[in-house]
């Protein structure tokens, strides 16, 4: 699934496409107006990120254009101008959701989630697999071998970027950015203790290593 974002604030952008990509996408920024609208154009998409405000042209201009030319694509504009008036205006000219910044990770990956299932009218029924261990993307269950169980959320997307990443090590601080999202205090423990919670659930053959001083690695046999 390919996701453009059309966003001008670097850091915002930055933050967007790497929880797009822990999350399996493929994700994309364009930092101005005419730009983005080009490549929207130019290229499949199964999702677009607009902001409003941008350089070269407004969000609500490459909306207008956008819709035009692309009536079926989904657009989640993500704005600091929630004012009604221009919400509804976004819903008028075609936009599909609208997220006010600023915004948790989580509920735009929610919308995102929504808008993609819609769009397709079907369930994602896609798996990952690495060694031993089987994520169901649709169901948020993993498995091994014969024991499945359901994940909370945060516990799904810390085994799913471990999964994306299988035999890497990976830092606490990058999975701490990547699944908490910035703005989490770096001396926290909260993903020691999910590591934890996940090696409850998936038994005692749950293949994730702690690589000591390093982080976690997913192992693949
Ligand atoms: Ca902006």
């Amino acid at each position: 699934m390919r996701i453009l974002v059309i966003e001008d604030e670097r850091r915002i952008q930055a933050f967007l496409t790497r929880g797009l990509e822990a999350e399996g996408y493929t994700a994309v920024a364009a930092d101005s107006g005419p730009d983005g609208l080009a490549r929207a154009i130019a290229e499949h998409w199964d999702l677009v990120v607009l902001d409003l405000l941008l350089p070269g042209m407004s969000g609500l201009q490459v909306l207008r254009e956008l819709h035009r030319e692309r009536p079926q694509l989904p657009v989640v504009i993500l704005s600091a101008r929630a004012d009604l008036q221009t919400k509804l205006r976004g819903f008028e000219l075609g936009a599909t959701d609208y997220v006010s910044k600023p915004f948790s990770l989580d509920e735009l990956l929610a919308r995102i989630r929504v808008q993609l299932r819609s769009a397709v009218g079907v369930e994602d029924e896609h798996v990952l697999q690495a060694g031993r261990v089987v994520l169901d993307l649709a169901r948020r269950q993993a498995r091994i071998g014969e024991l499945v169980t359901n994940l909370s959320d945060r516990e799904f997307r810390l085994l799913h970027h471990l999964l994306l990443h299988a035999g890497e090590v990976i830092s606490r601080e990058r999975l701490l950015a990547e699944v908490w999202g910035y703005g989490f205090d770096p001396g926290s423990n909260v993903v020691d203790v999910c590591v934890r919670r996940l090696r409850q659930k998936l038994g005692p053959d749950a293949p994730i290593e702690t690589v000591r001083n390093a982080g976690y690695r997913l192992a693949t046999t």
